[in-house]
């Protein structure tokens, strides 16, 4: 996209989400990212298992009044696939009924991993489409999870000038980072005033993209689940990392080798959603999110059904649910439709004592 010159750095400068976008597109084009970092549902089959769970609890409140009518089961950024396939195995298991109408809907952009995720849902039978947005999605009941999508979507970085004054942008060049000329106050900082050398992470994508799906849930019954790193409230300083052979990279340079992400602002990503009438509840941290789930009573049975298995097991658990490990850095933020839409849902499962955001527990 190109930029007026008074935004951009100068010459040849691209502003930082334009160039994280672009980045990130041919990374996922081309590369498998899963050779260059782990996901939760990559780790153990408990995670996927566990959520396949709340959305068979959310998916029958959301159908309580209406017996015999159809689900759609949607997830943005399935990479390989691996998360819906634990869904899918537990639906099948634990709510037949549910399971036989279910229609899948993937939110993917590269066409690689379409392929892989096609070929990794293959044998469950359910119809499964592919979509470049949440807009394509058809109308009806829906239950959408997203684990690490938020993440990788593209972010802007604003550094304070003098205090008070407002805050440059940060461009790329070159694989180095430049400033705007101009000095800029961008509506997501209003109330914010900037420390000289402060850094301030805007993602109007994630922003925005939360903010769809809450006004699909105003609109339809349905439910939504958003899994990913960062922070409960609006933080400063620069999160923009890259991975590379599960090595940190510099981001700005080689643009589509390394996966690029952000931390997510989930106070930000709240309050989009608030601002459309949806009920919002957590961030829970991803720990107490499993274990209420039910993370310990899983990994016992699965390591007493597979004794030799039982350190794996185990070591994975720690890794999702450790405070050290995943367990704190990763949140959760559960939205339902309002009640009118949806009076037989009260509360997202594990998030305690169904707490509305910004009430303390
Ligand atoms: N949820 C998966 C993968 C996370 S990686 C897991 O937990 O393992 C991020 C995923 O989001 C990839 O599938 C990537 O192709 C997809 N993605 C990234 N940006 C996207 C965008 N703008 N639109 C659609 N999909 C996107």
């Amino acid at each position: 996209m190109p930029l007026p010159e008074t935004q951009s750095g100068g010459d040849g400068a691209e502003r930082l989400d334009v160039f994280m976008a672009r980045a990130n597109a041919a990374y996922y084009a081309r590369r498998d990212p899963f050779a260059d970092f782990i996901t939760a549902p990559e780790i153990s089959q408990i995670f996927g298992e566990l959520l396949g769970a709340w959305c068979a609890v959310t998916g029958r409140g959301l159908l309580k009044g209406n017996a015999g009518g159809d689900l759609l089961l949607a997830e943005a950024g399935p990479g390989r696939g691996t998360l819906m396939v634990d869904m899918l195995r537990v639906l099948s298991r634990v709510a037949p009924d549910l399971f036989a109408r279910l229609s899948v809907h993937l939110i993917e952009n590269s066409p690689r991993l379409r392929e892989v995720q096609k070929a990794s849902l293959k044998r469950f039978g359910v119809p499964v489409t592919w979509h470049e947005t949440l807009a394509s999605i058809p109308r009806g009941p829906m239950v959408l999870v997203a684990n690490e999508f938020l993440d990788a979507l593209p972010i802007r970085q604003f550094v304070g000038a003098e205090t008070g004054a407002g805050w440059r942008e940060h461009f790329v060049r070159d694989g180095a980072f430049v400033l705007s000329d101009a000095v800029v106050s961008p509506p997501e900082l209003a109330g914010r005033v900037p420390e000289p050398g402060e850094i301030a992470e805007i993602c109007p994508a994630a922003c925005g993209f939360v903010q769809d799906v809450s006004r699909r849930l105003c609109d339809a019954p349905g439910a939504a689940l958003f899994v990913d790193y960062g922070t409960a409230t609006t933080a400063s300083g620069d999160t923009l990392q890259a991975l590379r052979d599960g090595q940190p990279v510099s981001p700005l340079v080689e643009p589509g080798t390394a996966d690029l992400t952000a931390h997510v602002d989930f106070e930000a990503a709240a309050g989009a959603a608030m601002a459309t009438g949806v009920r919002c509840f957590g961030p829970v941290e991803q720990g107490a999110l499993l274990i209420a789930l039910g993370a310990v009573e899983r990994a016992r049975a699965l390591c007493a059904a597979a004794p030799d298995q039982a350190n794996t097991i185990r070591t994975a658990l720690d890794r999702l649910i450790g405070p050290e490990r995943m367990g704190r850095l990763f949140r959760a933020l559960a939205l339902l439709s309002p009640a009118r839409l949806a009076p037989d849902l009260v509360a997202p499962p594990g998030f305690p004592d169904g707490t509305p955001y910004g009430e303390k527990p």
